[in-house]
């Protein structure tokens, strides 16, 4: 096999395309090269070998090179997103070399000169932009991570499909949860990090990386400033070292891979990690947020609460999801706006209606402004900036009568910034049918340009005087079924099956037919006339497709001068879609809208499961029962449940982390009533889930997100806690799972669900006085047991776990011998009661205290200080940081 090419040695024996090819491919070694030519993208050497495995097609050869064949593969031009499509997914990078110039003008330089050739752009998974590469309803993400010598880190993230560019602090230990919630596509990082073993990371994410040297912060603010054309960063926040470092590098990589061409980006957004509730990686994956434990969409919170009528307002509201917040003004504004479309049907569905027209602007706009978008994304601009400006007018009119709250009144007027000249000329120049790209011409509307009507209509008359001439030539030889056809080799030319050409040629008394082409059963002619008019058919489609090509630069012109005003009027319009389909989905599922303060409260009336109970209804089952609780921090915050498998615990434990985090991102509830004070952290440990990959058990991975809990939980937090301790013998667990629940009460203090299967547990609501028992209502009818699915106050008396087995179907002799061998346990077991235990043991808080490190900041710095990366001015800087905390600490 071919290794990579490593010397220009080889150009010597090279043909000049080959040695063209070799000297682009080493110029852009990584990835795949797609070389154009022609009507395909031809990939060679190694290139082709792996691009045919993955793309299962044939590999052929062409010419040697150094005495060998040349591997080969190709791909069709206008084929080339499909493959594109397989060769990302399957991990590759491609870099698109494309003719720079017109093969008739290499001509022009000698028979054997080569067409100019140069890689136009690199295409990486997290940097496309094509419509038919992207999921229309989320983001495309692209990170960077960076850690400076003092062990601040960043993250930076971009989607440039939508021109959004962020950055937000992290840590080690925040980075995973920070990473699950960006959900990055790609991320680059210093190549250091990858040896680094403390580093795990997600098979999910390609990673790309990079030189320590991209990640200089003196560079990056450079890089920063040329983008957004500012001589200070400070307009846009108070940017750190590793903030800088890490939207640089993200910036560069932008510039690297579209090779200057670099699509809209906002301005940087400063992310505050303490304006957002925290959710970490397990979590948000057990709590099916935005995708199911099998990966999928379909069944995850998203998809039951998405109403949105845009694809550009279904990537908020994901953006939403993945990060609710956690200050009480900013979710009461949102929920404002919610309430505010709720209070009023009809409007809401009129708007909807609007709504519904607007087509996808911000990549649209991501795509004309990076050099790469066609006739059809100036249509979505036309269309969804009229829309934006249609429903100004349709809010304007309702402002008068209902005093809307002050985001909309924002968004409103954000709308009004549509700039109405590009709106009008487009109107007036896009004809109906519109090709994918500017270069297939006919996209400018008749009578918007007289020089292109005319040269269209000369092109037109011709092609008739060609249909005329066909039938002249018809009747001239006889031959009824003889055609003129056209193709790219031969242009227009006369065809007749190889057994009329004789007949042809023999009433051809004036010699007129000139012979072109013999093909397996057919023969073609042209005459003088027919390469005349097919000169000047040429010559004005030629024309015509210049003066659209130059149309189309200046229309771009014009997006290009109002593009951060187009891009406010999309993010309103999406804005306006989550706000309008929220209130839609509260009317529709009948959800209220929650109290939310910086109290310490927690009380749900009447709550379901969003997922669960859309299900039922799906189904057509029977209805969901609605339950309530109140954990008020202070009082009973702390609830124990106990009850049978399948009676609902897990169900009710998720539904309160469910409900948080919708009141949190500004939607209404699934419950009567709420009064939730704010939460800084949701934990979850629910269900058991093997790590294999990581060679994780079951036991293992609960234990660790266990520890992540007691660990991190404050007394802001919702703590969901299902069956600890389940996965080991039933002595450690339940001494597990009892020590777990006294840290919680004494240490952590958090708002917390404990559902258990050890009875034995209810016995600590005598000594934990903020614990409250409650336990799954179910009945038993002839020996068989009824599930309510009703949460009441009281402990389970028994497991019913040999009933549910019955249900499942295990063999009856089965149940009836476990039945046997349970009364015989259960007798020995009364001998040694738990509340003699409870006695006995010394009450936690008075033998435990929280872990040193976890209280103390200076000594969590200096574990995390990198000490060889750091310069002699980063060392001063972390040894007043180091002072400052121990102040802090001292207060
Ligand atoms: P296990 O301990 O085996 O995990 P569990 O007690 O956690 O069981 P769930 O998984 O929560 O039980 O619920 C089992 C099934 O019961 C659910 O799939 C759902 O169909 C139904 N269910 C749960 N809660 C309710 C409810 N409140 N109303 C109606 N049906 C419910």
């Amino acid at each position: 096999m071919h290794g990579p090419i490593e010397s220009t040695q080889s150009f010597a024996d090279a043909t000049p395309m080959m040695a063209q090819y070799l000297s682009v491919k080493q110029k852009h070694g990584d990835g795949l090269l797609f070389y154009r030519m022609g009507d395909f993208y031809e990939l060679f050497f190694d290139d082709a070998v792996k691009a045919s495995a993955t793309l299962g097609i044939a590999l052929t050869k062409r010419g040697k090179h150094l005495n060998e064949d040349i591997p080969m593969c190709g791909v069709p031009v206008h084929a080339a997103e499909h493959y594109l499509q397989k060769l990302i997914r399957a991990g590759h990078r491609v870099a698109i070399c494309e003719q720079l110039e017109d093969p008739a003008e290499a001509k022009k330089r000698g028979s054997k000169s080569v067409v100019k050739r140069d890689v136009v752009r690199l295409v990486t998974p997290g940097t496309l932009t094509e419509e038919t590469l992207l999921d229309a309803t989320s983001r495309n993400h692209l990170a960077a991570l960076s850690f400076s010598g003092t062990g601040e880190a960043s993250l930076a993230f971009a989607d440039i499909s939508t021109g959004e560019l962020a950055v937000i602090e992290t840590s080690r230990a925040t980075l995973s949860a920070d990473l699950a919630r960006i959900n990055p596509t790609e991320l680059l990082l210093p190549d250091r990090l990858l040896d680094d073993v403390s580093f795990q990371w997600d098979d999910a994410i390609a990673l790309s990386p990079l030189p320590q040297s991209r990640f200089d912060s003196a560079n990056g603010e450079a890089r920063i400033k040329a983008q957004f054309q500012v001589g200070a960063l400070d307009a846009f926040g108070s940017f750190r070292r590793a903030d800088i470092s890490a939207l640089g590098a993200l910036l560069d990589y932008i510039h690297l891979t579209q090779v200057g061409q670099v699509p809209f980006l906002r301005p940087p957004r400063l992310e505050q990690r303490s304006h957002g509730l925290v959710i970490d990686a397990a979590t948000r994956a057990n709590l099916e947020l935005s995708r199911t434990m099998q990966g999928d969409r379909k069944g995850s919170l998203l998809d039951c609460i998405t109403r949105t009528v845009t694809s550009s307002g279904a990537r908020l509201l994901g953006d939403f999801l993945a990060r609710p917040l956690a200050d009480v003004t900013t979710i009461n504004a949102r929920l404002d706006c919610v309430s505010y479309w709720h209070r009023d049907d009809r409007l809401n569905l009129l708007l909807r209606d609007h709504l519904r027209q607007v087509p996808d602007l911000e990549r649209a706009l991501a795509r004309l402004s990076g050099n790469r978008g066609g006739p059809r994304d100036l249509a979505s601009l036309r269309d969804g900036l009229q829309k934006s400006l249609e429903l100004h007018d349709l809010l304007q009119t309702q402002n008068t009568l209902t005093l809307m709250p002050q985001r909309l009144a924002e968004l409103n007027a954000a709308l009004q910034c549509a700039p109405r000249t590009l709106v009008a000329t487009l109107k007036l120049a896009l004809s109906e049918d519109l090709p994918l790209l500017a270069r297939d011409g006919d996209f400018i509307a008749f009578g918007y340009n007289a020089e292109l009507d005319e040269a269209r209509a000369l092109s037109k008359d011709t092609r008739e005087v060609i249909a005329e001439l066909q039938n002249d030539y018809a009747e001239r030889s006889g031959i009824k079924t003889l055609k003129i056809k056209h193709n790219n080799i031969l242009g227009y030319f006369i065809e007749v099956t190889a057994q009329q050409a004789p007949i042809l040629q023999a009433a051809d008394t004036d010699k007129i037919f000139i012979h072109r082409q013999t093909i397996a059963n057919a023969m073609r002619f042209t005459t003088l006339k027919l390469s005349d008019l097919e000169q000047k058919i040429s010559a004005a489609g030629g024309k015509a497709l210049a003066i659209e090509t130059d149309h189309f630069q200046k229309f771009c012109a014009m997006v290009s001068a109002e593009l951060l005003n187009i891009s406010n009027v999309a993010q309103s319009l999406a804005e306006l879609d989550v706000f309008t389909s929220l209130a839609n989905l509260a009317l529709e599922q009948r959800y209220s809208r929650p109290v939310i303060d910086d109290s310490l409260r927690f009380e749900i009336e009447d709550g379901r499961h969003p997922v669960v109970e859309a299900s039922l209804t799906q189904k057509g089952d029977r209805a969901f029962s609605p339950n309530s609780v109140s954990l008020n921090g202070g009082e009973k915050q702390l609830w124990l449940l106990t009850g049978p498998n399948m009676a609902g615990k897990s169900t009710f434990l998720r539904q309160n982390a469910l409900i948080t985090i919708l009141a949190q991102i500004g939607s209404f509830v699934p419950a009567a009533k709420a009064h939730i004070g704010i939460v800084d952290r949701v934990f979850s440990r629910v269900g058991a889930a093997d790590d294999l990959a990581r060679g994780r058990s079951t036991f293992m991975v609960e234990m660790v997100e266990t520890a992540a809990i007691l660990n991190q939980a404050t007394q802001r937090s919702l703590v969901i806690l299902d069956e600890i301790g389940r996965g080991t013998s039933t002595f450690d667990g339940l001494s597990i799972a009892w020590a777990t629940l006294e840290h919680l009460h004494d240490v952590n203090k958090s708002r917390a669900l404990f559902a258990t299967h050890y009875h034995e547990l209810t016995a600590l609501e005598r000594n934990l006085k903020h614990v409250a028992c409650a336990t799954m209502k179910v009945r038993e009818y002839k020996g068989d047991i009824v599930f309510l699915h009703e949460v009441v106050p009281g402990a389970a008396d028994r497991s019913y776990g040999i009933q549910v087995a019955k249900l499942a179907g295990l063999p009856a002799n089965v149940t009836q011998r476990a039945g046997d061998v349970l009364r015989k346990l259960e007798d020995h077991r009364a001998k040694q009661s738990t509340l003699a235990l409870v006695d006995d043991l010394p009450l936690f808080s008075e033998r435990m205290k929280p872990t040193e490190a976890a209280e103390n900041p200076v000594l969590e710095a200096i574990t995390n200080l990198l000490p060889d990366q750091l310069s002699p001015r980063e060392a001063l800087e972390f040894l007043y940081q180091l002072k400052k905390l121990s102040e802090t600490k001292s207060k």
